[in-house]
Protein backbone atom coordinates (compact mmCIF):
# COMPACT_ATOMS: atom_id res chain seq x y z
CA UNK A 1 0.00 0.00 0.00
CA UNK A 2 1.83 3.03 -1.35
CA UNK A 3 1.06 6.07 1.88
CA UNK A 4 2.19 9.73 2.30
CA UNK A 5 1.06 12.09 4.55
CA UNK A 6 -0.55 15.65 3.29
CA UNK A 7 0.17 18.80 4.37
CA UNK A 8 -2.24 18.28 7.51
CA UNK A 9 -0.42 15.48 8.35
CA UNK A 10 -3.28 12.98 7.56
CA UNK A 11 -2.21 10.06 5.28
CA UNK A 12 -3.29 9.82 2.00
CA UNK A 13 -3.69 6.29 0.29
CA UNK A 14 -2.76 6.37 -3.51
CA UNK A 15 -5.14 2.68 -4.00
CA UNK A 16 -8.27 4.32 -4.59
CA UNK A 17 -9.44 2.12 -8.11
CA UNK A 18 -10.49 -0.01 -4.75
CA UNK A 19 -13.30 2.00 -4.91
CA UNK A 20 -13.77 3.55 -8.40
CA UNK A 21 -16.46 1.34 -10.24
CA UNK A 22 -18.81 0.70 -6.82
CA UNK A 23 -22.31 2.11 -7.45
CA UNK A 24 -24.60 2.74 -4.51
CA UNK A 25 -28.36 3.08 -5.85
CA UNK A 26 -30.90 5.36 -4.91
CA UNK A 27 -32.97 2.38 -4.34
CA UNK A 28 -30.44 0.95 -1.66
CA UNK A 29 -30.32 3.99 -0.03
CA UNK A 30 -34.13 4.25 0.30
CA UNK A 31 -33.82 0.59 1.84
CA UNK A 32 -31.34 1.43 4.04
CA UNK A 33 -33.53 3.88 5.60
CA UNK A 34 -36.39 1.44 5.81
CA UNK A 35 -34.31 -1.14 7.70
CA UNK A 36 -32.45 1.72 10.10
CA UNK A 37 -29.58 0.99 8.55
CA UNK A 38 -28.57 4.50 9.50
CA UNK A 39 -25.65 4.60 11.47
CA UNK A 40 -24.09 7.82 9.98
CA UNK A 41 -26.95 10.01 11.29
CA UNK A 42 -25.90 11.70 14.26
CA UNK A 43 -27.94 12.28 17.27
CA UNK A 44 -26.61 15.50 19.00
CA UNK A 45 -25.71 17.06 15.51
CA UNK A 46 -21.96 17.07 14.42
CA UNK A 47 -18.89 17.70 16.89
CA UNK A 48 -17.02 19.33 13.68
CA UNK A 49 -19.52 21.75 12.44
CA UNK A 50 -19.93 22.83 16.47
CA UNK A 51 -16.24 23.26 16.42
CA UNK A 52 -16.09 25.29 12.61
CA UNK A 53 -19.61 27.01 12.92
CA UNK A 54 -17.67 30.17 12.98
CA UNK A 55 -16.14 29.91 10.25
CA UNK A 56 -18.77 28.62 8.13
CA UNK A 57 -20.78 32.15 8.83
CA UNK A 58 -17.98 34.18 9.22
CA UNK A 59 -20.11 36.63 11.79
CA UNK A 60 -22.63 36.66 9.02
CA UNK A 61 -26.13 36.24 9.90
CA UNK A 62 -29.15 35.83 7.50
CA UNK A 63 -27.33 33.36 5.27
CA UNK A 64 -28.99 30.76 2.81
CA UNK A 65 -27.10 27.19 3.71
CA UNK A 66 -27.36 24.24 1.79
CA UNK A 67 -27.28 20.58 3.16
CA UNK A 68 -26.68 18.13 0.29
CA UNK A 69 -27.45 14.53 0.66
CA UNK A 70 -29.18 16.50 3.96
CA UNK A 71 -30.54 12.80 5.58
CA UNK A 72 -32.53 14.09 8.80
CA UNK A 73 -28.94 16.18 10.41
CA UNK A 74 -30.17 17.76 13.47
CA UNK A 75 -27.86 20.87 12.69
CA UNK A 76 -30.36 21.45 10.16
CA UNK A 77 -32.89 22.41 12.73
CA UNK A 78 -29.55 24.64 15.13
CA UNK A 79 -28.54 26.58 11.85
CA UNK A 80 -32.40 27.41 11.15
CA UNK A 81 -32.79 27.89 14.84
CA UNK A 82 -29.63 31.14 14.49
CA UNK A 83 -31.88 32.45 12.26
CA UNK A 84 -30.07 31.25 9.17
CA UNK A 85 -32.00 29.73 6.02
CA UNK A 86 -31.82 26.23 5.46
CA UNK A 87 -32.27 24.03 2.38
CA UNK A 88 -31.50 20.75 2.27
CA UNK A 89 -32.10 17.79 -0.73
CA UNK A 90 -32.47 13.77 0.03
CA UNK A 91 -34.20 11.35 -1.62
CA UNK A 92 -35.55 9.36 0.99
CA UNK A 93 -38.70 10.86 2.23
CA UNK A 94 -38.71 8.98 5.04
CA UNK A 95 -35.83 10.60 6.78
CA UNK A 96 -37.10 14.15 5.78
CA UNK A 97 -40.50 13.06 7.58
CA UNK A 98 -38.98 11.33 10.10
CA UNK A 99 -37.03 15.22 10.69
CA UNK A 100 -39.76 17.16 10.91
CA UNK A 101 -41.34 14.82 13.35
CA UNK A 102 -38.48 14.48 15.34
CA UNK A 103 -38.27 18.19 16.00
CA UNK A 104 -42.02 18.55 16.12
CA UNK A 105 -41.86 20.87 13.73
CA UNK A 106 -44.88 21.14 11.74
CA UNK A 107 -44.93 21.60 7.51
CA UNK A 108 -46.23 21.83 4.46
CA UNK A 109 -45.71 19.70 1.24
CA UNK A 110 -45.98 20.77 -2.38
CA UNK A 111 -44.62 19.40 -5.61
CA UNK A 112 -41.82 21.15 -7.31
CA UNK A 113 -43.08 22.17 -10.55
CA UNK A 114 -39.52 22.14 -12.43
CA UNK A 115 -38.78 19.07 -11.31
CA UNK A 116 -41.50 15.93 -11.99
CA UNK A 117 -42.05 13.76 -8.87
CA UNK A 118 -40.02 15.76 -6.61
CA UNK A 119 -41.88 17.45 -3.31
CA UNK A 120 -40.67 20.42 -1.27
CA UNK A 121 -41.59 20.05 2.34
CA UNK A 122 -41.26 23.01 4.05
CA UNK A 123 -41.26 24.12 7.76
CA UNK A 124 -44.38 26.08 8.64
CA UNK A 125 -42.07 28.43 9.46
CA UNK A 126 -40.69 29.05 6.14
CA UNK A 127 -36.90 29.10 7.05
CA UNK A 128 -36.16 25.18 6.40
CA UNK A 129 -36.70 23.43 2.88
CA UNK A 130 -36.18 20.10 2.06
CA UNK A 131 -36.12 18.51 -1.82
CA UNK A 132 -37.20 15.07 -1.65
CA UNK A 133 -35.30 14.14 -4.79
CA UNK A 134 -32.04 13.57 -6.08
CA UNK A 135 -29.36 15.91 -5.88
CA UNK A 136 -28.40 15.61 -9.91
CA UNK A 137 -32.33 16.89 -10.47
CA UNK A 138 -31.29 20.31 -8.80
CA UNK A 139 -30.10 23.22 -10.28
CA UNK A 140 -29.82 27.43 -9.32
CA UNK A 141 -32.65 28.30 -10.83
CA UNK A 142 -34.80 25.92 -8.44
CA UNK A 143 -33.20 26.58 -5.67
CA UNK A 144 -30.77 29.65 -6.04
CA UNK A 145 -27.42 29.56 -4.98
CA UNK A 146 -25.91 29.80 -0.88
CA UNK A 147 -23.54 31.65 1.22
CA UNK A 148 -22.77 28.34 3.21
CA UNK A 149 -22.44 24.67 2.58
CA UNK A 150 -22.17 21.83 4.97
CA UNK A 151 -20.95 18.66 3.18
CA UNK A 152 -20.89 16.36 5.99
CA UNK A 153 -21.71 12.52 4.45
CA UNK A 154 -22.52 13.90 1.05
CA UNK A 155 -19.62 14.08 -1.10
CA UNK A 156 -18.29 10.97 0.60
CA UNK A 157 -21.44 9.05 0.11
CA UNK A 158 -21.98 10.13 -3.76
CA UNK A 159 -20.71 6.88 -6.00
CA UNK A 160 -17.11 7.81 -7.34
CA UNK A 161 -18.13 8.15 -11.15
CA UNK A 162 -20.19 10.91 -10.43
CA UNK A 163 -17.83 13.03 -8.20
CA UNK A 164 -17.39 15.43 -10.93
CA UNK A 165 -21.21 16.09 -11.46
CA UNK A 166 -21.83 16.67 -8.16
CA UNK A 167 -18.55 18.83 -7.56
CA UNK A 168 -19.28 21.08 -11.01
CA UNK A 169 -23.20 21.55 -9.08
CA UNK A 170 -21.80 22.58 -6.21
CA UNK A 171 -19.91 25.10 -7.87
CA UNK A 172 -22.56 26.26 -9.62
CA UNK A 173 -25.08 26.92 -6.37
CA UNK A 174 -22.34 28.77 -4.86
CA UNK A 175 -22.70 32.51 -3.91
CA UNK A 176 -20.14 34.84 -4.25
CA UNK A 177 -18.16 34.65 -1.22
CA UNK A 178 -20.11 30.99 0.16
CA UNK A 179 -18.04 29.01 2.69
CA UNK A 180 -18.14 25.27 2.04
CA UNK A 181 -17.15 23.12 4.96
CA UNK A 182 -16.64 19.34 3.72
CA UNK A 183 -15.85 16.75 5.96
CA UNK A 184 -13.99 13.83 4.32
CA UNK A 185 -12.65 10.71 6.12
CA UNK A 186 -9.16 8.70 5.60
CA UNK A 187 -9.13 5.21 5.46
CA UNK A 188 -7.17 2.73 3.82
CA UNK A 189 -9.80 2.01 1.04
CA UNK A 190 -8.97 -1.36 -0.06
CA UNK A 191 -10.08 -2.38 3.60
CA UNK A 192 -13.76 -1.06 3.14
CA UNK A 193 -15.64 -1.23 0.36
CA UNK A 194 -17.36 1.89 1.26
CA UNK A 195 -19.40 4.72 1.64
CA UNK A 196 -18.53 6.53 2.83
CA UNK A 197 -15.53 6.61 -0.10
CA UNK A 198 -12.48 7.58 0.42
CA UNK A 199 -11.91 10.83 -1.32
CA UNK A 200 -7.91 12.20 -1.09
CA UNK A 201 -7.19 15.54 -0.92
CA UNK A 202 -5.64 15.77 -4.51
CA UNK A 203 -9.07 14.85 -5.90
CA UNK A 204 -10.91 17.13 -3.52
CA UNK A 205 -8.51 19.93 -5.24
CA UNK A 206 -9.45 18.97 -9.09
CA UNK A 207 -12.84 18.52 -8.10
CA UNK A 208 -13.59 21.61 -6.64
CA UNK A 209 -10.20 23.46 -8.83
CA UNK A 210 -12.80 22.91 -11.88
CA UNK A 211 -14.01 25.44 -14.11
CA UNK A 212 -15.00 24.84 -17.78
CA UNK A 213 -13.27 27.62 -19.13
CA UNK A 214 -9.85 26.60 -17.01
CA UNK A 215 -6.89 26.24 -18.73
CA UNK A 216 -4.77 28.85 -21.27
CA UNK A 217 -6.51 32.09 -19.63
CA UNK A 218 -4.67 30.82 -16.36
CA UNK A 219 -1.73 30.88 -16.82
CA UNK A 220 -1.79 33.45 -19.05
CA UNK A 221 -3.49 35.85 -16.38
CA UNK A 222 -0.79 34.29 -13.91
CA UNK A 223 2.02 36.01 -16.20
CA UNK A 224 0.25 38.66 -16.30
CA UNK A 225 0.51 39.43 -12.56
CA UNK A 226 4.16 38.69 -12.56
CA UNK A 227 4.63 40.90 -15.03
CA UNK A 228 2.21 43.90 -13.62
CA UNK A 229 4.49 43.76 -10.32
CA UNK A 230 8.04 43.40 -11.94
CA UNK A 231 8.29 46.85 -12.47
CA UNK A 232 7.50 48.04 -8.75
CA UNK A 233 8.57 45.18 -6.23
CA UNK A 234 12.20 44.44 -4.94
CA UNK A 235 13.51 41.05 -5.84
CA UNK A 236 13.05 40.00 -2.52
CA UNK A 237 9.20 40.15 -2.94
CA UNK A 238 9.25 39.01 -6.13
CA UNK A 239 10.24 35.81 -4.76
CA UNK A 240 7.39 36.20 -2.42
CA UNK A 241 5.19 37.03 -4.88
CA UNK A 242 5.73 33.93 -6.55
CA UNK A 243 5.44 31.86 -3.80
CA UNK A 244 2.37 33.72 -2.74
CA UNK A 245 1.15 32.44 -6.51
CA UNK A 246 1.80 28.68 -5.54
CA UNK A 247 -0.11 28.99 -2.90
CA UNK A 248 -3.03 30.27 -4.06
CA UNK A 249 -3.23 28.63 -7.37
CA UNK A 250 -5.63 26.68 -6.65
CA UNK A 251 -7.57 29.53 -5.71
CA UNK A 252 -6.98 31.65 -8.75
CA UNK A 253 -8.75 28.41 -10.73
CA UNK A 254 -11.81 29.25 -8.91
CA UNK A 255 -12.22 33.04 -9.72
CA UNK A 256 -13.33 34.38 -12.48
CA UNK A 257 -11.56 36.06 -15.34
CA UNK A 258 -12.26 39.63 -14.13
CA UNK A 259 -11.89 38.92 -10.44
CA UNK A 260 -8.25 38.12 -11.29
CA UNK A 261 -8.33 41.51 -13.53
CA UNK A 262 -9.10 43.04 -10.61
CA UNK A 263 -6.41 41.63 -8.49
CA UNK A 264 -3.31 42.53 -11.16
CA UNK A 265 -4.97 45.80 -11.48
CA UNK A 266 -4.66 46.60 -7.56
CA UNK A 267 -1.48 44.77 -7.64
CA UNK A 268 -0.04 47.27 -9.90
CA UNK A 269 -1.56 50.10 -8.17
CA UNK A 270 -0.06 49.79 -4.32
CA UNK A 271 2.57 47.33 -5.89
CA UNK A 272 2.37 45.15 -2.83
CA UNK A 273 2.04 41.68 -2.89
CA UNK A 274 0.27 41.71 0.94
CA UNK A 275 -2.53 43.28 -1.00
CA UNK A 276 -3.45 40.41 -2.78
CA UNK A 277 -3.36 38.61 0.01
CA UNK A 278 -5.44 40.78 1.67
CA UNK A 279 -8.19 40.85 -0.84
CA UNK A 280 -8.26 37.17 -1.28
CA UNK A 281 -11.03 35.14 0.72
CA UNK A 282 -8.60 34.06 3.54
CA UNK A 283 -10.76 30.80 4.01
CA UNK A 284 -8.40 28.91 2.71
CA UNK A 285 -7.35 25.99 5.01
CA UNK A 286 -7.25 22.67 4.11
CA UNK A 287 -7.56 19.97 6.88
CA UNK A 288 -8.19 16.73 4.46
CA UNK A 289 -9.30 13.86 6.54
CA UNK A 290 -11.31 15.67 9.34
CA UNK A 291 -12.64 18.76 7.60
CA UNK A 292 -12.13 20.82 4.23
CA UNK A 293 -12.81 24.35 3.90
CA UNK A 294 -13.40 25.45 0.74
CA UNK A 295 -12.10 29.09 0.07
CA UNK A 296 -14.98 31.81 -0.53
CA UNK A 297 -15.50 31.39 -4.38
CA UNK A 298 -15.76 33.75 -7.81
N1 LIG B 1 -25.68 14.20 5.42
C1 LIG B 1 -26.47 13.30 6.25
C2 LIG B 1 -26.73 11.94 5.60
C3 LIG B 1 -25.51 11.21 5.12
S1 LIG B 1 -25.83 9.63 4.39
C4 LIG B 1 -25.82 13.17 7.58
O1 LIG B 1 -24.71 13.66 7.77
O2 LIG B 1 -26.41 12.54 8.47
C5 LIG B 1 -26.13 10.05 2.69
C6 LIG B 1 -27.57 10.43 2.42
O3 LIG B 1 -27.69 10.78 1.05
C7 LIG B 1 -28.59 9.31 2.67
O4 LIG B 1 -29.58 9.80 3.52
C8 LIG B 1 -29.14 9.00 1.28
O5 LIG B 1 -30.50 8.63 1.32
C9 LIG B 1 -28.91 10.30 0.53
N2 LIG B 1 -28.70 10.20 -0.92
C10 LIG B 1 -27.98 9.27 -1.58
N3 LIG B 1 -27.94 9.55 -2.90
C11 LIG B 1 -28.63 10.70 -3.08
C12 LIG B 1 -28.92 11.52 -4.21
N4 LIG B 1 -28.51 11.18 -5.43
N5 LIG B 1 -29.65 12.64 -4.03
C13 LIG B 1 -30.09 12.99 -2.79
N6 LIG B 1 -29.85 12.26 -1.69
C14 LIG B 1 -29.12 11.12 -1.82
Amino acid sequence: MDRSANAAGVLEHSDTGAQENRVVTEEEWLQKWEMRNIGFHKEQGHPLLQKYLDVLLGGRSGLRIFFPLCGKAVDMKRLADMGHHVVGVEVSEQALKEFFAEHSLPYSEEPVPEIPGAKKLQSTSGNISLYCCSIYDLSSSVVGKFDGFWDRGALVAVNPCDRQRYASLMITLMEQNSSYLLVTVSYDPTKHKGPPFYVPESEINSLFGFLPEKGDWLDKMIGEMEASVQGCLNSARIIAMEELLLMTSPLLQLLTRDEVRHASDSMRKSGTAGYVLGMLPTRWIFLAGTVTFLPALR
